[in-house]
């Protein structure tokens, strides 16, 4: 069962929307167990969306075609795929009522034009429309048994008609019992071409399931993907390649799933445990709190903290002593530490992470871009550690800000 999603738009290939049915839809197809090779998009035009129909039945068994259903001149997707697969075009009955019951209750009359919406092909299957006018095409080719799924553009009128009128069609046509179980493993502090490697084996074979990496900023993702016809057979074969990952780079492993992040495992960590954090900036003048602050609820474990980027607001808001930031400097060990200790003291917090180091463009006491401390004090003491790394102002206050979470991350986790 191989499938493909035309997009029919200019405004497409303009760039002036973006084509979010096609991801839609695709995620919705690999959800029946329907594969999806090809997405394209054509412009409202005859003869290159006739070419793209000639392309796709050749390699496709579905093809779905996305917009040009409305009653415009530009609106031509039936009209095309009629005079492609040789049937004509006729009214849907039920979708015409609709459209004159809609015509008295706006009490207008209704152009021609309108009219053209509620077309379906001869020997097709009409898809009603819950959101809107427009009638969808179900119809599947005598002879070469190529089904092409008509859907209207605007996604709030296609995702309705997919999911109430289409999904339990596909199921019973493709009775594919087989669907799709994925798991995402999120892993910081090693970067793609690493975790590749050291799984390259594991990936060279894979077959079912399988092993999709993704490098996002500051984290690298893996998506196993198994092909079944249950949750409970799924489940079984992703722990096995799971348990597989784990063993070597189990390290690195900070969390499961799409929607996670972090900064949003290290909060549900300190809630579990009901603790609290606090934070003294310099470096990142208020990122890492800036990051807790993006969670709702996290009140209960950040009652706030510091922003103390010159040296003065460390003496002043922090109490810390002159003599250290003249001996020391503020890039130092000694002044993370002391920003640590003194902030979760006035804070009364569990933990305390101070940051300060050089953003740069310009090197700072003699330190270079992209060098920094972080300290992270709890009730055992205080410790420290040292980072150097490459990029611009940003790359290095994140780099930072992800690097301060991780540290509490371990440390929660001990
Ligand atoms: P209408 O009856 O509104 O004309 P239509 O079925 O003819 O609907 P189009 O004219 O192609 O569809 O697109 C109408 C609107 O739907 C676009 O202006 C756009 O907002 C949205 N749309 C169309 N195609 C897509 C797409 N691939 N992804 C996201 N939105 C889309
Ligand atoms: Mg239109």
């Amino acid at each position: 069962m191989r499938a493909e999603i035309i997009a029919v738009g200019t405004e497409i290939l303009l760039g002036q929307i973006v084509n979010t049915n096609a991801t839609f839809l695709s995620k919705e197809l690999a959800n029946l167990g329907i594969e999806v090779y090809y997405q394209s998009v054509v412009g409202d035009n005859r003869d290159r969306l006739k070419g793209q129909l000639e392309i796709a039945e050749k390699r496709s068994d579905l093809i779905v075609l996305c917009g040009g259903l409305g009653p415009t001149e530009d609106d031509l997707t039936k009209q095309v795929v009629a005079e492609h697969v040789g049937e004509s075009l006729i009214q849907d009955p039920l979708g015409y009522e609709k459209l004159i019951d809609y015509g008295k209750k706006q009490n207008r009359a209704l152009t021609e034009n309108n009219f053209l919406q509620t077309l379906i092909l001869t020997n097709s299957q009409a898809l009603q429309n819950p959101t809107g006018l427009a009638v969808g095409i179900f119809y599947t080719a005598e002879e070469s048994q190529t089904t092409y799924l008509l859907l209207p553009g605007p996604p709030k009128e296609l995702q309705p008609m997919m999911v109430q009128s289409v999904r339990p069609i596909l199921k019973q046509v493709y009775q594919e019992s087989s669907q799709l179980y994925s798991r995402v493993l999120r892993f910081y502090g090693i970067g793609e071409s690493r975790l590749v490697t050291e799984l390259s084996d594991l990936i060279a074979t894979q077959v079912n399931p399988t092993i999709a990496p993704y490098a996002k900023e500051n984290e690298v993702t893996l998506r196993l993907t198994v092909k079944t016809t249950s949750e409970e057979l799924a489940g079984p074969l992703l722990d096995d390649l799971e348990t597989k990952i784990q063993t070597r780079v189990g390290n690195y492993f900070y969390g499961y799933g799409e929607d996670n992040s972090l900064v949003k495992v290290v909060v549900a960590l300190l809630e579990e445990k009901g603790k609290r954090v606090t934070a003294a900036e310099s470096l990142t003048a208020g990122a890492f709190q800036r990051s807790l602050g993006e969670l709702s609820g996290v009140s209960s474990v950040f009652p706030g903290g510091f922003v103390t980027y010159s040296a003065q607001t460390k003496i002043d808001f922090l109490q810390i002593d002159y003599t250290l930031i003249e001996e020391f400097g503020t890039v130092s060990q000694e002044c993370v530490e002391a920003m640590a200790i003194q902030s979760r003291k006035l804070a009364q917090t569990d933990y305390a992470l101070a940051f300060t180091g050089v953003a740069g463009p310009d090197e700072l006491e003699g330190q270079a871009v992209g060098s920094f401390w972080i300290g992270l004090a709890s009730n055992e003491g205080v410790s420290s550690h040292f980072y150097q790394v490459a990029g611009n102002r940003e790359t290095i206050q994140n780099r930072a800000v992800m690097a301060g979470f991780e540290l509490l991350r371990r440390e929660l986790i001990k």
